[in-house]
């Protein structure tokens, strides 16, 4: 029988997410389920294990026609092990043997990486990426993270941490950063960033502002207010705003100088402020960026939303060469 089917898996810390799609990349099939991080995340893998032999069951669909399970999973992947370790959110305390327990689940060879390296293959493959071989990705939820694609290949690195443009400095001694550095993009372009941000910037301000009046009396204020708020025209909104999208733009500038992608496609949470946010960073990135990358690298919005994962775990399964011996 033919090969001619994908399954892909994205693994998060509240929800797993499934798709089965063609080779080509079209989803056929998805479904999610939440996940069950109780008793040190033990029911994890048997749970991801009985709903994909279920769905195929419910499908009707034949073992021998799978290629392969591909996977994106919070933590430090061991690509050579099969291995994860350090994925907190998961509640994962030890290294977990997950490539030898799936595959020996469900017969099939299975293909892993980060959550992030998995996401950029997504858009590089069927989202902004429109399938270009050098492609970067940087997401922006509570972190930043990314992925960077050359020729093709996600760059690991020799510790696997190649692509981790969150913790690239963007301010020399600037807010310290979770890694113990100081002045990390993620410390600026996070959700927990911009805020940090605009309560710095509120505290400085004396005009008026609706951002400044809401920090100083001490409301709950979120990346997505602060944006909507500089959308009205609040001016210290703006502020933040410009700050934000000049770390933006002179990572992706970074990025670009070293590696010349086809794109910088920025996703995540936070790039939901869509255009408003993107032709700042891309002012930004026009100012830093080296002539001959500044003529062809463009900076995009991601274009595949939640599903960026499962595409990208899918293109995982679809790249590699594993077979269960
Ligand atoms: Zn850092």
């Amino acid at each position: 029988m033919a090969k001619d089917k994908l399954i892909g898996v994205d693994l998060g810390g509240t929800t797993i997410k499934f798709a089965i799609l063609t080779a080509e990349g079209e989803i056929q099939q998805k479904w999610s389920i939440r996940t069950n991080i109780l008793d040190e995340g033990s029911h994890i893998v048997p749970d991801i294990i009985d709903s994909i032999n279920h769905h195929l069951d419910l499908y009707q669909l034949d073992k021998d026609r799978i290629i392969g399970i591909g996977m994106g999973t919070p933590g430090t992947v061991d690509l050579e092990a099969g291995t994860v370790k350090g994925a907190f959110n998961l509640n994962w305390k030890e290294t977990q043997n997950v490539r030898e327990q799936i595959e020996a689940g469900t017969g099939l060879p299975l293909t892993m990486d980060n959550d992030a390296n998995a996401a950029a293959l997504g858009e590089q493959w069927r989202g902004a990426g429109n399938n270009q071989p050098d492609v970067a990705f940087i997401t922006l939820g509570t972190g930043v993270g990314g992925g960077l694609i050359n020729e093709g290949k996600l760059i690991h690195g020799v510790a696997g941490a190649g692509g981790e443009v969150g913790h690239m400095i963007v301010e020399p001694g600037g807010y310290l950063c979770t890694c113990g550095n100081y002045g990390c993009l993620e410390q600026y372009a996070s959700a927990t960033g911009v805020v940090h941000l605009a309560q710095d910037f509120a505290e400085a301000y004396v005009g008026n502002s609706k951002l400044k009046a809401m920090v100083d009396n001490g409301e709950e204020v979120t990346s997505k207010i602060v944006f909507d708020l500089a959308k009205e025209g609040d001016y210290l909104a703006n502020e933040v705003v410009d700050k934000v999208a000049y770390y933006l733009g002179l990572a992706s500038a970074n990025i670009s100088n070293i590696l010349n992608p086809s794109s910088v496609v920025i996703g995540g949470g936070v790039s939901a402020a869509g255009k408003f946010l993107l032709d700042r960073v891309e002012k930004n990135f026009k100012q830093f960026a080296f002539k001959s990358t500044r003529d062809v690298t463009e900076v995009k919005l991601a274009e595949l939303g939640n599903d960026a994962g499962a595409y990208g775990a899918a293109s995982l399964a679809r790249n590699s060469d594993r077979v269960i011996a």
